[in-house]
């Protein structure tokens, strides 16, 4: 067994950000299953939002989130995001992020998505790569113990408390337990719910789920971010930067559809309203091949160069366009999990001794829709202050008590059975069904009739999940094994946002119900919680705290 005060599964920013706040002298570890600099934060794009020009507010940026969220995020913690955000953003760059500079040399900022203000900074199309690798320096000089390559299989829970967890080193196959006085999960989001997925194929929701079998109750499940520019076979992320830098959405007409469905904010509108938006389009027989298309010609070759890079490779090498030269074909894509496990704003879930922050969390500041360049903030944020409360939770804590051995020799058995068995179906079989059912009926317009049919796809998926045969019986890196435990997370994971959807009756945010298409706050300004039980998400509902923004009709 191995003990450490405070373990911080996940080595994305949020978990590295987390561990840099720990001072020296309390023994803090990072468990990650790649290497941190691996860990889908490195793929992030477009940037970060902070009010820090002086002619903006933190109050703008907390009331262009509370209405994004469509009412849905709660306002205090979107208030602790606002107002501490900027101070984090200098922070970030004392430790060294190379941040895009405006002419006077001050951090560039860049506008986006139902901001009232350009207040998105950035390092070029490569933002979450500059900020990784800058965590991960302060990670190195902190001299933090990390567990790279090691797979966290379950929480240990003991007397009701979070005591450490149980995870398997890969590169031996061995099983132990890792115990703490604290533990912090940032295992981020569950893209792989769908297919395809503009996420990183380690975005499993292995914390979600972790902490939901635990018994710590899941929020607002159903509300999933259907990004407006994605690649169509791949999935593959188109930055929302390049609408900010002026990119224009147009249809098979020509026409710059948006000015129908949000005249004033145009491509700018908020992401479900532009996804939205190309739906209909495409619906409505004005796509071409389920696409419309994003142009960025008139941008001219010298700033697509400098400001969108990484973008222009992309479209050459999977779609064969260059953007200097041709509009890029883009659809709607699943890309990001409002919900996640319930917080409190220093991180706090329902199980003590556990915390949660980053995408895996849901604290809630993205409500039904997050504004792009608020996630990356919020793994800044609370990724901080999940540490600063961790710490004093464990101020004179000492070594961590030795947890029972029944917790690794479960999981033990359940690996050793899943090895053992020696007939069955390939996981990628399994995995690509589920993947194509949550993305036929499950996708940026929902229906009963739609998500009942998911449902129904899910329960007939549910049995071929736990019956898939592993036919790498070797205990070296064994990567079929570790996809087998992942499939696993992705089923209770995708059975949480049916579930929720269906229930939700009401359009709000990312969740658009043809069936129920207008928001009804007097039923539903609530969160779902789902919980685990045999037969499935058991779901109860909470108010949300709203504070000083009543809810409004949303135009943009
Ligand atoms: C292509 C793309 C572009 C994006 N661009 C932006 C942007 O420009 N601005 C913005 O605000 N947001 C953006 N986002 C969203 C944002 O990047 C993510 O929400 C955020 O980086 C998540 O950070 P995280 O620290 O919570 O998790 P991650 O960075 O996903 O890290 C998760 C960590 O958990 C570890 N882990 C998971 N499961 C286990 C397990 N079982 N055992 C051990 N370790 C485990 C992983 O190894 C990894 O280290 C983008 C997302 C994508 C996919």
């Amino acid at each position: 067994m191995f003990a450490h005060d405070i373990l911080i599964i996940g080595g994305g920013l949020a978990g590295m950000r987390a561990a840099i706040e720990v001072p020296p002298g309390i023994d803090v570890a990072l468990v990650s299953k790649v290497h941190p600099l691996r860990s889908h934060s490195v793929a992030a794009q477009g940037g970060i939002n902070a009010a820090i020009n002086p002619r903006d507010s933190w109050e703008s940026h907390a009331f262009d989130t509370v209405k994004g969220s469509d009412y849905l995020g709660d306002q205090d913690a979107i208030e602790v995001m606002c107002e501490e955000g900027p101070q984090d953003i200098l922070a970030l760059e004392r430790m060294g992020a190379i941040f895009s500079r405006d002419a006077d040399g001050h951090i560039a900022q860049r506008p986006f998505g139902a901001a009232s203000f350009p207040r998105t900074c950035y390092a070029a199309d490569r933002t979450g790569h500059a900020l990784l690798h800058v965590m991960y320096e302060q990670l190195l000089k902190r001299r933090a113990k990390t567990y790279e390559e090691w797979y966290v299989t379950s929480l240990v829970i003991e007397g009701g408390a979070c005591r450490g967890c149980v995870a398997m080193n890969i590169f031996t196959g061995e099983l132990d337990v890792i115990a703490a006085n604290a533990v912090i999960l940032a295992t981020g989001g569950y893209g792989r719910v769908f297919a395809p997925s503009t996420n990183a194929l380690i975005n499993t929701g292995d914390g979600m789920s972790m902490a939901y079998r635990a018994g710590a109750p899941l929020m607002d499940m159903e509300m999933v971010q259907f990004h407006p520019t994605t690649l169509k076979r791949t999935g593959i992320l188109i930055s929302e930067g390049a609408r900010g830098e002026g990119g224009y959405l147009i249809n098979a007409k020509g026409e710059r559809f948006m000015a129908k469905y949000a005249p004033n904010k145009l491509e700018l509108a908020s992401r479900d309203v532009v996804s939205r938006a190309e739906q209909d389009e495409i619906d409505e027989g004005r796509g071409i091949n389920d696409c419309v298309l994003l142009d960025l010609r008139h941008l001219g070759r010298q700033k697509i160069l400098e400001r969108l890079p990484q973008i222009r490779e992309l479209a050459i090498t999977y779609v064969g366009v260059d953007p200097i030269e041709a509009p890029i074909p883009i659809r709607p894509g699943a890309h990001y999990s409002m919900g996640g496990i319930k917080t409190d704003t220093w991180g706090r879930t329902s199980i003590p001794g556990l915390y949660a922050a980053g995408e895996c969390a849901c604290v809630s500041v993205h409500g039904g829709n997050r504004l792009g360049g608020n996630s990356l903030l919020d793994t800044i944020v609370f990724g901080r202050r999940s540490a600063q409360h961790a710490l004093r939770q464990i101020r004179g804590g000492g070594t961590p008590e030795p947890v029972g051995r029944e917790h690794l020799e479960r999981d033990r058995e359940r690996i050793e059975r899943l090895r053992a068995r020696r007939s069955g179906e390939r996981i990628a079989a399994v995995r690509e069904a589920l993947g194509q059912a949550m993305s036929e009926d499950v996708s940026v317009f929902r229906t009963r009739e739609r998500l009942e049919n998911a449902r129904r796809a899910l329960r007939e998926i549910r049995p071929r999940v736990e019956s898939v045969v592993v036919q790498d019986k070797s205990r070296v890196f064994n990567t079929e094994l570790i996809s087998a435990l992942e499939l696993s997370c992705l089923m209770d994971l995708a059975e949480t946002i049916v579930e929720g959807a269906l229930a939700r009756e009401e359009s709000r945010g990312a969740h658009a119900r043809r069936d129920f298409p207008t928001r009804d706050d007097a039923n539903w300004l609530k969160h779902t919680l789902a919980y685990a039980s045999p037969s499935g998400p058991r779901l109860e509902y909470l108010p949300v705290t709203v504070t000083k923004y009543l809810p409004k009709e949303r135009t943009y």
